[in-house]
């Protein structure tokens, strides 16, 4: 037997989860809807479920994590392959530019997703709200 709660979307169970979704670009509350309606933009309320997400406030901080992230992975690299082989200053250009290019623009969209999402699950800013409703309706189901 079918119930309304058997269709309704599965609400993430740990921030983890929640954030996962974002990573992958999806809304955090239901894990179908696109949460980005252009590359960085992120889209008013999900076109799925409706959950509201223009509460976020990433400002910042996904450049910084990218950065911190693309750094510490391509340094040690950089630095093995200087004192490995000492190549000339264009083939560190021509090895390290697009590694940066490639590897900041593949994960600046992903990176803001799971901050976005994890602000909506821990209620920050303007969620506090979703997060009280989301609290309220998971008391009031019955435990499994
Ligand atoms: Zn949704």
């Amino acid at each position: 037997m079918t119930t309304a709660t058997d269709t309704a979307p599965a609400k993430p169970a740990t921030a983890f989860q929640a954030m996962l979704r974002g990573f992958r670009g999806r809304c955090p509350n239901c894990g179908e809807g696109r949460m980005f309606r252009a590359f960085l933009k992120v889209a008013d309320e999900c076109p799925a479920c409706g959950e509201e997400l223009h509460h976020h406030r990433a400002d910042d901080f996904p450049a910084y994590l990218v950065i911190v992230i693309v750094g510490h992975v391509l340094i040690p690299i950089v630095l093995a392959v200087e004192t490995e082989f000492a190549p000339s200053y264009w083939v560190h250009l021509a090895l390290w530019l697009p590694a940066v290019l490639i590897m900041t623009l593949g994960l600046l969209q992903p990176v803001k997703g799971a901050i976005v999402a994890g602000q909506w699950y821990g209620g920050m800013h303007g969620f506090e709200e979703a997060r009280r409703l989301r609290e309220l309706a998971a008391a009031q189901l019955p435990a499994r």
